[in-house]
């Protein structure tokens, strides 16, 4: 059997450090990653590396990542990190996929693309379905295209699934509903007031459902386009960037930044509940103890924001986007689950939202040890 996930924390805020003197090897066996690979390619300017952590479940999916690391180190730290993230993300979201993720040491601003991202499609299809790639930062559907002239490994193709915003959007305002439900003891949002940070795809979209279920809304973003859009539509308060954390509300929905529940944020909170779409919210682990100690309830990110994931596997399964909604929607009880175990194992709700993941991913393989 493969060796379980660590339940010591959540990916996005494990410490990783790859050390000459540790070894590369003891870097892997400290978070259970199962696979680095790396492969250059010079004529096409190509330096990548792909991390695959956990495939318990299924093939590793997760973006590919332009950036231009400071280090090659920086680099694989980034890989490890992120891959790790997605064995969480897809277990929770109930999905049959593993984690994984790949990074590109370069400018993502480069103009000719195509030698770049064929030469990642080749180090895609090197790993022979192991891994299977889709859009991140620093990417687009038309880089997709590119890997796709390579290897069939990849997702979040034109024409495709398409913008996952508004199902990410949706599993956001399922996961409220369920806060709200074990807060409050009734999931009606109407008349709660709600501050969301960023007017973006996520915010944009999340608000639209809120408003029309009758709740309140302040919204910010720094720029003032996107803030007009649903300030017009859904008759939010407008306020500015920085004023949003003090906001008296009954709930505040991140959709913009990470690491924006941190040690000057948490003291200018007012909320009863933090629940939102952007990823990395807490910017240390303790953070998610300050929210419990304050009496806030706090949506674990990776669950409430797995709705972007949901779609890329509606994709590739084919599924349509009912069924990729009604999944979505199926945070809403995940959301419940998480703070369940969190009462009971009397644990923040970021700790027990791990466990919930490694609970499925425990289950699932031992369900497949038998011999069919
Ligand atoms: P986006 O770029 O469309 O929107 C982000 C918005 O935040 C932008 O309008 C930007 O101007 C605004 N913003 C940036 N800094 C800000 C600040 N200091 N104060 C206020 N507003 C600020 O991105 P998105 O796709 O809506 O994603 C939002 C968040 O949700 C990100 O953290 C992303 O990683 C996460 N997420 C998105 C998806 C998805 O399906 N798009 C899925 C999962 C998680």
């Amino acid at each position: 059997m493969k060796a379980p996930v660590k339940s010591s924390a959540s990916s996005s805020r494990a410490n990783y450090i790859v050390s000459a003197e540790e070894g590369l090897f003891a870097q892997l066996a400290e978070h259970h990653h199962e696979q680095v690979s790396l492969y250059a390619d010079p004529a096409a300017g190509y330096r990548g590396i792909i991390a695959i952590h956990n495939t318990q479940l299924g093939p590793a999916l997760g973006g590919t990542r332009v950036w231009n690391y400071e280090s090659d180190e920086a680099a694989l730290i980034d890989a490890l990190r992120l891959a790790r993230g997605m064995t969480y993300k897809a277990a929770v979201a109930g999905l049959n996929l593993g984690g994984g993720k790949s990074v590109i040491i370069g400018d993502n601003k480069l103009k000719d693309r195509e030698p770049l991202f064929r030469a990642h499609g080749r180090h895609v299809e090197s790993l022979g379905g192991r891994y299977i790639t889709a859009e991140d930062v620093g990417t687009s559907t038309a880089d997709m295209e590119f890997i796709r002239a390579e290897t069939s490994h990849v997702t979040g193709l034109m024409g495709k699934s398409g913008d996952p915003s508004p199902v990410t959007a949706f599993g956001v305002y399922r996961g409220i509903k369920a806060c709200a439900k074990h807060h409050y003891g009734a999931d009606s949002l109407a008349g709660k007031t709600i501050a969301i940070q960023g007017a973006g795809n996520v915010g944009y979209h999340l608000a639209g459902l809120l408003y029309k279920e009758g709740a309140k809304l302040i919204v910010t973003d720094i720029d003032a386009g996107r803030v007009q859009r649903v300030l017009q539509e859904c008759k939010a308060t407008v306020v500015a960037p920085d004023a949003i954390y003090g906001q008296q509300a009954d709930i505040f929905a991140p959709c913009a930044l990470g690491a924006i529940i941190n040690d000057e944020t948490i003291p200018q909170l007012k909320v009863e509940i933090v629940a939102g779409g952007a990823n990395n919210v807490l910017a240390e682990e303790r953070h998610g103890d300050e929210l419990e100690a304050k009496g806030i309830l706090y949506a674990p990110d990776y669950v409430i924001n797995g709705g972007g994931l949901i779609n890329v596997n509606a994709e590739l399964h084919g599924w349509s986007l009912e069924r990729a909604h009604n999944k979505a929607g199926e945070i809403y009880d995940t959301i419940l689950r998480v703070f369940d175990i969190a009462r009971e194992h009397r644990i923040p709700s970021y700790l027990a939202a791990d466990r919930l993941a490694e609970q499925r991913i425990a289950t699932v393989s031992r369900v497949r040890q038998n011999f069919v």
